[in-house]
């Protein structure tokens, strides 16, 4: 089952007042991972519940549990109610309000942390309103600076955040100084920014205002410091531990932050514990790593006993048949030792724990990444869907080909990265896309028309399959969109109404003899054929063959409808014969609509005949 993209917001509350409120909440509330309330007055529809007390006091029941709410109401109405409940911007559920028309989604609290902005703009595609935002980041198409690590799970440090945002929306200039994590972000900047990266050495001119700190260290901050700063911490520590059997909690947790702290490490930068097989099962390990949310590996005494360390122990060694497990372990969850073994002991509790620490080069997200397969339709904005728009504006990623990632430019969200690849790079483009999602990014594929047609979702599949993909990780959607051969159609009338078949003409991934094959098939069995990738600048003589098998079974004067850029600025509609198609542009742009022995034209519209009033013959000669 496919979860929506509101299930990261869940628990999630709808609230409408009265009924027209109720109307415009409903086809939100249609998704399951919406709560929608409403008052006894009003008329109870899907799976909707009533409050029965004052609006306020049933908001002041839910309110701890929900991580968002959305209000068809007044927006002072909004303030009034929630304005005794919020406490801070860390804690506080997204607030979202939409006026009572449905025109206009307002991201009213929480916009960054909460993601009242991603929420608003996710529902405004949804029902088709505009979403307001008024953060500075956003309109200055900045990710923001206290969210700018979510999306690699990298976890925040202290600092003055309040005032580096200021000066990023002052655009005064931020120096980041990135030791560790992912550059996607700095690569993905809309060009008008203020952020510099690197040393005050290498750019003495630059006064910085303000400093982004991105590495795994944990920096002091003075109080009384001539500029803000702020620090993000990729999590690219891995801990080894080796510990005796029953060893305590605390002492391994006191044994990581002491370390962590006597090299300047920041525990907020730990991705997982790394051990040996049979500690699998060790409870300390695992209540550290279930309170402190980390990742846990381990791997077997001979993976261990293969890896250079520098400590090796020949006690160890003798006991669990590794010379290393913390240094080792350390080293296979993360690459590079950064703390050699330290033991710790306790005098007042049992158990003995090594701990070392690896550095590893990509951070660790945590998350299980996602695959949306994504039909765009022809080029419209207007002929895509609203799951497909929605889709999209959700992603951390796009990638697509330059010419359609250009006709969705309009849905970018700040922040988000879109990644264009000339037409030829379509497995490149799977392949980025898997590793992204394997690493725990939600990544959108886009392909015109549908994506499961000539697009990309089968080969991102085929991609998947050779990897050895178990079917959930990532997890795949894939979102229709309206084909080349619907859209080219609509502007002539209705020539798919009986049996048809789509041939590509492309002969670069199919041989031209199984062309050939389908060419002469769809002839004779008299299916409308559409011709996809008809002709190109060097694939000149395919379309004349073509026109040559249809001639051999229909009439030359069958219509035949030439599309080019379907909804698109550049479109062009022909309606011609099968013996004149040849005498039109037909490029790669194009679809070619080739009727049956029944289709005709009618005050140019070109018509294929179901058999309704040939039924009505039939049945009136009885
Ligand atoms: N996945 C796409 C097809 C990609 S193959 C779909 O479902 O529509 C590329 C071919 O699609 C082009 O060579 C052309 O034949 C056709 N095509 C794509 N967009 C089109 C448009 N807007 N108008 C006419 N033909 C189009």
């Amino acid at each position: 089952m496919d979860t929506s993209c509101f299930n990261q917001f869940s628990p999630l509350a709808a609230i409408a007042t009265h009924s027209q409120a109720a109307r415009v909440l409903r086809p939100l509330s249609q998704d399951t991972d919406i709560q929608l309330w409403l008052p006894v007055s009003v008329e109870k529809q899907g799976n909707s519940k009533y409050y029965d007390n004052s609006l306020k006091e049933h908001l002041a029941s839910i309110w701890a549990e929900h991580r968002a709410f959305i209000f068809c109401l007044a927006t002072g109405a909004v303030v009034r109610l929630i304005a005794p409940l919020m406490q801070n911007k860390a804690e506080d559920p997204a607030i979202v309000v939409i006026d009572a028309q449905g025109d206009y989604v307002i991201s009213l609290c929480s916009g960054h942390q909460g993601k009242a902005d991603l929420l608003a703009q996710l529902i405004a595609s949804q029902i088709g309103a505009t979403a307001i935002i008024t953060g500075a980041s956003h309109s200055l198409s900045l990710p923001a600076v206290d969210t700018l690590g979510f999306t690699y799970g990298w976890r925040k440090g202290g600092g003055d955040w309040t005032g580096v945002m200021a000066t990023v929306a002052r655009q005064e200039n931020v120096q980041v100084i990135q030791e560790a994590g992912s550059s996607l972000w700095q690569e993905h900047l809309p060009e008008k920014h203020s952020f510099y990266f690197g040393f005050p050495e290498s750019q003495v001119e630059i006064t910085p205002q303000a400093r982004i700190w991105i590495s795994p260290t944990k920096r002091k901050f003075a109080p009384q410091s001539d500029f803000p700063k702020v620090q993000w911490h990729p999590k690219v520590l891995w801990v080894g531990i080796g510990c005796e059997r029953g060893t305590s909690r605390k002492l391994m947790e006191k044994a990581i932050d002491e370390t962590c702290k006597t090299y300047h490490l920041a525990t907020e930068a730990i991705a997982g514990i790394a051990s040996i097989s049979i500690k699998a099962n060790e409870t300390g390990l695992l209540e550290v790593c279930r309170r402190r949310n980390l990742a846990f590996k381990t791997f077997s005494a001979s993976q261990l006993s293969q890896v250079d360390v520098p400590t090796p122990s020949e006690v160890v060694q003798q006991e669990v048949g590794t010379p290393s497990v913390a240094e080792a372990a350390a080293i296979l969850a993360g690459g590079t030792l950064l703390v050699p073994k330290q033991i710790f002991k306790s005098e007042t509790q049992s158990g003995a724990v090594t701990v070392a620490i690896a550095q590893a080069k990509v951070e660790y997200i945590g998350r299980t990444g996602r695959l949306y397969l994504i039909g765009i339709g022809p080029g419209n904005l207007g002929q895509i869907t609203p799951a497909a728009q929605t889709a999209i504006i959700e992603a951390d990623v796009v990638i697509g080909y330059s010419l359609y990632t250009n006709l969705i430019q309009s849905l970018k969200r700040s922040g988000q990265i879109i990644e264009s690849s000339p037409i030829t790079q379509e497995q490149q483009r799977a392949q980025r896309a898997i590793t992204l999602a394997q690493w725990g990014l939600t990544v959108a594929v886009v392909s015109s028309g549908d994506c499961g047609i000539y697009g990309m979702a089968g080969l991102v599949l085929e991609e998947l399959q050779a990897t050895g993909w178990n079917g959930k990780n990532p997890r795949v959607q894939i979102f229709p969109g309206i084909s080349a051969l619907q859209s080219a159609a609509s502007r002539v009338g209705a020539p798919l109404m009986h049996d048809f078949c789509a041939i590509s003409l492309s002969d670069l991934l199919t041989p031209w003899s199984v062309i050939l094959k389908r060419l002469t098939a769809a002839a004779s069995g008299d299916f409308i054929t559409a011709l996809y990738n008809p002709r190109s600048q060097k694939r000149t003589q395919q379309i004349v063959t073509a026109q040559e098998i249809l001639s051999q079974h229909r009439q030359p004067d069958t219509p035949v409808a030439i599309v080019h850029g379907a909804y698109r600025e550049d479109e062009q509609v022909i309606l011609t014969t099968l013996e004149k198609m040849l005498d039109h542009p037909i490029d790669m742009l194009t679809t070619v609509i080739i009727g049956n022995t029944t289709t005709r034209n009618y005050a140019n519209w070109m018509i294929t005949p179901r058999g309704y009033f040939e039924r009505v013959k039939d049945e009136s000669t009885i």
